[in-house]
């Protein structure tokens, strides 16, 4: 370390959990982000200002003011320009500490390209905000053999588990089993729920603890242990989970998630949208903007990354990998049609 970095991080240093060992150690090391809402922006603000070496973040969306509440790493600016998270968590975070190589990728993780944009990196940290990516994480992880943090938060609570593959137990252990319960139920999202920016900070934080723990080469501190709680009734809980010696994923090593089917090219996307991906080729963004403009297609907005037009009552956005987002309707059916009429050709 140079003196920069001694006196830059030498509140971290002084901790004798880290020390200048673990200091140098998190500085020469790398983590992948999956998912830069609540949990993400603060989990990567706090790696970034902790000096990992490297941080890959991965996010399909784009910031919207309804984000704005919890998402700490984003402004008033990024929902006017309809940046995508990936891209604006980029900018920010290397503002604020220039020495932290910040990759944003703005894509979908999918059994497809999971392994590809995972792999290489000593920790995953989960920040999305739905169980069947989460699952495939879960199988990515075992079958990379590295180490994952999952975390969730919803209303008033959040709930987190550092998973390492072959020695803890694993998200299927937890969910595929009886004990579920234990774990965050797959039904409330933060769309139908609300989520309090409190309980995402306080996950976030654990998570990002554990990360900086495996960063710091400080294996043997990880608690091992489901941590939970709740800042609006002020519970806080931790307990054990055992593994499953059955366990579809860490013990039987069947990868379903990874290795099966592609995921649907339809999914829910929150609330009140739907996403398609349903093109393997690029899009030019410039080009469809064009067409949109005289075609039927209201409020034709574009920035670098994506392109943005109404429909009315529906409001579509496209991404230059092929993907959109329809926001207006929960129907399938009608988000097809609307990916039909205006992008696919
Ligand atoms: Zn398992």
């Amino acid at each position: 370390m140079n003196r920069e970095q001694l006196e830059r991080y030498s509140r971290q240093i002084l901790f004798s959990g880290i020390g200048e060992v673990g200091q140098e150690k998190i500085l020469a090391a790398s983590a992948v982000l999956v998912g830069c809402g609540a949990l993400g922006t603060v989990a990567a603000n706090l790696l970034v200002r902790a000096g990992v070496g490297r941080l890959r973040i991965i996010d399909r969306d784009f910031v919207e003011a309804s984000n704005l509440q919890r998402q700490s790493l984003f402004e008033e600016a990024d929902a006017r320009e309809a940046l995508p998270k990936a891209i604006a968590a980029e900018r920010r975070l290397r503002a604020i500490n220039s020495g932290v190589c910040v990759e944003g990728i703005v894509a979908d993780i999918t059994p497809k390209n999971a392994l590809e944009l995972l792999s290489g990196f000593p920790v995953i940290l989960d920040a999305t905000d739905n169980f069947e990516t989460r699952l495939l994480l879960n199988d990515a992880a075992i079958s990379l053999k590295v180490p994952w943090i999952y975390a969730a938060a919803v209303g008033s609570y959040g709930v987190t588990m550092t998973i390492r593959p072959g020695s803890s137990a694993c998200l299927a252990c937890l969910l595929e089993t009886g004990q579920k319960s234990k774990a965050l139920g797959a039904e409330p999202t933060c769309d139908t729920a609300g989520v309090l920016n409190a309980a995402a900070g306080v996950i976030a934080s654990v998570e990002a603890a554990e990360a900086t723990k495996i960063l710091a080469g400080k294996m043997e501190a990880l608690h091992g242990r489901l941590v939970s709680c709740d800042v609006w009734s002020g519970r806080f809980q931790s307990v054990r989970v055992a593994r499953n010696p059955d366990c579809r994923a860490c013990a039987r090593r069947d990868l379903t998630y990874l290795e099966g089917e592609a995921q649907p090219h339809i999914t829910m996307c929150g609330r009140d949208s739907v996403q398609i991906h349903e093109r393997s080729r690029k899009l030019d963004l410039r080009d469809l903007g064009r067409r949109l403009a005289s075609a039927s297609a209201a409020d034709v907005r574009n920035n670098e990354f994506l392109l943005r037009f109404r429909v009315p009552p529906y409001e579509m956005t496209v991404f230059a990998d092929g993907r959109a987002i329809i926001k207006g309707t929960q129907d399938l059916a009608v988000a097809r049609s609307l990916y039909a009429r205006y992008i696919s050709s």
